[in-house]
């Protein structure tokens, strides 16, 4: 008789821990999983998939108004937010149900609730207990919102999502993906968007070319950017909220949205008093086989807080599970991760910045573009796109892609294949271009800057 209930047991069943239990389902292990909130997590709940939805619906705005370029007379457009939601929500259910059969077919047990740790080899959930021989914590990440005063008027991406009016005007907090993405998609919607960041330029650790043509379009298209700010309190009267920011002036607004990054979700389930190590921000700290200090306790994704993107916890699921119970193990690779920021204009980028290029590297070549990407001639719509390569020049390799502009993230895609293939600059300029489109850009960057 086996001396454990399970081999496997997943602890959330998010991106990450979704892949862990089929995989390991799939490769023969008895697996159970337990979930909390919503099969998908975050990505498909709260994250990436409602989202992108979000976006698309945003542009139309631009795809109407740039219609009557090309010839076409449309009629008066309205926009119905509920609609938009209901039609979200509904598919959200459907990939939810997906991910149910996903799981059922694969032989894991979903259990539905909050699982804490009793021992190192033991969850609770519901007041059941269930034994494995190894427990994986995939329990993401949760908005993470400064102590102000007024904090409870404030929202943030979780809520979203579920809005039962859109307001007329937003203040958005913070200047990383997320307050990007929600302020062009709310100024998509035709919502008076201020977007409001601590800092000199917005989401740190992107190529400063970016940072700053990122902000100029947004600035250039009607959103209000203010930088080197922040909130002190926010107060609610009777029709609106008032933010109070710190240099002492007020805005009056309809809705606070506060982006002020993630932080894991590492507590309240019995870590602390099994001695799973954390580190200073609450992340679960793991050696490179996603094992934390206790042998039997593995994690990955977002509730390690290293590279917090939908693909990354995938990845480190796959190398998991193929180390514990497959025949071939191949660890993730960090380098060249690449990653879109779905903002209008859109970014797509991988490898090096500019500045850790010229850190890493003695001798850089960067070359840029700027372009009227063909869609905005006719249109009238006066966004450009910018693409930018760093090169080292003694080796002629491509150690940085950037790229503001339509369609960047499914460009971008491509271009890091290149990346870690190690191509050349050489190998892009012999590369015959698609044309006419805005990727062929990519293979006609002649000057050095
Ligand atoms: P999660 O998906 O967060 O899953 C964790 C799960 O664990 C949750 O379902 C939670 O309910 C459950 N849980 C927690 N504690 C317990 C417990 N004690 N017991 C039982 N269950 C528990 N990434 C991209 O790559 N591209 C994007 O475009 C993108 N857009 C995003 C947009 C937004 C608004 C947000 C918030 C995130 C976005 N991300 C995006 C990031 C992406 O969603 C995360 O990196 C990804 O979901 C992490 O997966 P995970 O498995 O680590 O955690
Ligand atoms: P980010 O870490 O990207 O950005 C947080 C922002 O909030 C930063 O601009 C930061 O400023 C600012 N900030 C942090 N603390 C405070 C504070 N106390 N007061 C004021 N401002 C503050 O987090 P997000 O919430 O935008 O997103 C979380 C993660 O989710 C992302 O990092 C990404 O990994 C993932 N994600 C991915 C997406 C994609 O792939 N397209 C989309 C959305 C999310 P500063 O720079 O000064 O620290």
């Amino acid at each position: 008789m086996a001396q454990y209930n399970y081999d496997l047991f997943v602890i959330g069943a998010g991106s990450g821990g979704m892949r862990t239990a089929r995989m390991a389902s799939d490769y023969g292990a008895r697996v159970a999983i337990a979930e909390e909130r919503y099969l998908g997590g975050t990505c498909v709940n709260v994250g990436c998939v409602p989202k992108k939805l979000l976006v698309y619906a945003a542009q139309f705005k631009d795809h109407f108004q740039a219609a009557a370029g090309f010839g076409w007379t449309v009629g008066k457009s309205t926009f119905n937010w509920l609609s938009l939601i209901a039609n979200k929500n509904q598919e959200i259910e459907r990939l939810q149900a997906v991910y149910g059969n996903q799981l059922q077919q694969s032989g894991a047990e979903v259990i539905t609730g909050r699982a804490s740790l009793l021992d190192a080899h033991t969850v609770v959930v519901n007041g059941m207990k269930y034994s494995a021989e190894r427990i994986v914590i995939a329990t993401g990440g949760w908005p993470s919102v400064p102590n102000i005063p007024g904090k409870q008027h404030i929202v943030t991406s979780n809520e979203m999502f579920f809005l039962d009016k859109l307001p007329k005007s937003i203040v958005i907090v913070g200047g990383g993906y997320i307050a990007v993405e929600f302020a062009s998609v709310l100024h998509g919607f035709g919502v008076r968007t201020t977007l409001c960041h601590r800092g000199h330029k917005l989401l740190r650790g992107f190529d400063e070319d970016i940072r700053d043509f990122l902000a100029n379009e947004m600035a250039r298209k009607g959103i209000n950017v203010q930088l080197n700010t922040d909130i002190e309190a926010v107060e609610s009267t009777a029709d609106c909220f008032t933010a109070r920011f710190i240099d002492g002036s007020k805005v009056k607004t309809d809705l606070i949205m506060y982006a002020t990054g993630r932080m894991p979700n590492s507590t309240g389930f019995g870590l602390k008093a099994l001695g799973v190590e954390l580190d200073s921000d609450g992340a679960i700290k793991v050696n490179a086989d996603y094992q934390t200090n206790v042998p039997s306790i593995y994690a990955l994704g977002d509730v390690t807080n290293r590279f917090n993107l939908t693909p990354v916890a995938l990845a480190e699921a796959m190398a998991l599970v193929n180390k514990l119970y497959g025949d071939q193990s191949r660890a993730v690779d960090y380098d060249n991760i690449p990653t879109a920021v779905f903002c209008q204009p859109n970014i797509g980028t991988v490898g090096l910045t500019e500045t850790q290029a010229r850190e890493k590297y003695p001798d850089i070549d960067v070359y840029k573009t700027r372009f009227t990407p063909m869609r905005n001639t006719l249109s009238g719509i006066d966004e450009k796109a910018l693409i930018k390569m760093i090169v080292v020049r003694s080796t002629d390799r491509v150690v940085g892609i950037h790229m503001v502009g339509p369609d960047a993230p499914e460009i971008i895609q491509g271009m890091a294949i290149a990346i870690r293939a190690g191509a050349t600059k050489s190998v892009f300029d012999s590369t015959i271009g698609v044309h006419p489109t805005a990727a062929e850009e990519f293979v006609t960057l002649r000057r050095n800057f």
